[in-house]
């Protein structure tokens, strides 16, 4: 990210410096050559004013009117070589100054490539600050959260000792421990997709895997709604992250499942052709509507806040897949009927350029 910011600001600069040094160059030029040409007829005026012996002044016009009567007589021709002469000094000032011109964009490229990098760099500090943070904070806070929740699972466990409603008041803590969980882990992803995927590992994975592995995690919340998961996947080998991946596909399962109402459907697909890895996720759940769809995959948009309530999670998610995506250079779209389902379609390059 930083490089290329780098690399524009520096165009910029190279910019801004070409534009000045250029218009400066023709200003000279053609305020040089002008300055010649002038010279070069007052000094064949004074030759001629010396032949035919009329005195002239150090400073004169060339306007006729101004010149005596005898100089203003025939044709003035200049000489051919002198013709030749200044002809040849404005094509050394030309190939002066582009040389000149040359020598700035060379030494400014460099120097605007330097001052690129300086004048990111705070930035860059302070956003790796910031990602740090994150990261750190959202780690810390996995440790406490495992605690509470695996301490809240061991008291649910025993149903004799505790009242029902201290048994309901924990089950809805327990709920907030597993949504205050799902945050932090996706505030870690945030964190670690953000420098473009450069400390990824993409290897050979067969996409059946990575969907089949999202599948066993969200398998027991499915049967929980009685939605049914249909898959219907080539054994496809695409170059890809595999973590990020199984990550993706969980997110939009657990949506699907999520949004959908019990006894639902959720249909897994893909498409191959040798360049790409087209995946689809339809449900038939409540649907998105169309002036939710453009925002969905903003970072902590929800649509319809009260309905979502109802349903757990920050709005994270598909910012997450998007970013996924991103990475892998693919692209994500979504259609979707409110009332009858939603079906997101993931476009991914077979292979990594
Ligand atoms: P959340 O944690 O709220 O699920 P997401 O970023 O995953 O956050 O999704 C953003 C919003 O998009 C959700 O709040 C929800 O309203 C909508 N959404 C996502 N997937 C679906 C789906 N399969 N069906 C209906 N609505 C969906």
């Amino acid at each position: 990210m930083f490089k290329s910011a780098k690399i524009k600001l520096t165009g910029w600069y190279l910019f801004i410096i070409m534009a000045i040094s250029v218009s400066f160059s023709l200003v000279i030029y053609l305020g040089a050559t002008r300055e010649m040409e002038v010279g070069f007829r007052r000094a064949e005026l004074r030759r001629r004013a010396e032949e035919l012996n009329i005195p002239l002044p150090r400073r004169f016009s060339f306007q006729p009117e101004d010149l005596p009567l005898r100089l203003r007589e025939g044709e003035f021709t200049p000489r051919y070589f002198a013709v030749e002469d200044i002809e040849e000094a404005k094509r050394k000032l030309g190939l002066n100054l582009l040389a000149i011109n040359g020598m700035i964009l060379v030494v400014s490229t460099l120097a605007g490539y330097f001052l690129a990098g300086k004048t990111l760099k705070p930035i860059e500090i302070a956003l790796e600050e910031q990602k740090r943070f994150v990261a750190d904070a959202s780690h810390e806070l996995r440790t406490p959260l495992t605690a509470l929740k695996t301490s809240m699972e061991v008291v649910l466990r025993d149903k004799k000792r505790l009242p029902k409603e201290a048994r309901n008041l924990i089950k809805d803590n327990l709920e907030e421990v597993n949504n205050l969980q799902s945050l932090s882990n996706n505030l870690l992803s945030i964190a670690r997709y953000q420098s473009n995927g450069q400390n990824l590992v993409f290897e050979d994975i067969n996409i059946a895997d990575v969907i089949e592995e999202a599948y066993k995690k969200i398998l027991p919340l499915a049967k929980e709604k009685n939605i049914s998961i249909n898959i219907e996947v080539e054994n496809q080998n695409i170059t890809a992250n595999k973590e990020s991946l199984e990550q993706m596909m969980l997110i939009f399962l657990d949506n699907a499942v999520k949004y959908t109402p019990k006894s639902g459907k959720v249909n897994v697909a893909s498409k191959t052709d040798k360049k790409h890895l087209v995946l689809e996720i339809a449900d038939t759940g409540i649907g998105i509507a169309e002036k939710d769809l453009p925002h969905i995959f903003d970072r902590f948009y929800r649509a319809d806040v009260s309905r979502s309530k109802e349903h757990g999670g920050f709005g994270l998610g598909l910012s997450l897949t998007k970013r996924i995506i991103e990475i892998h250079k693919g692209t994500v779209s979504v259609k979707s009927t409110p009332g009858k389902g939603t079906s997101f379609t993931v476009k991914l390059p077979a292979r990594q350029s």
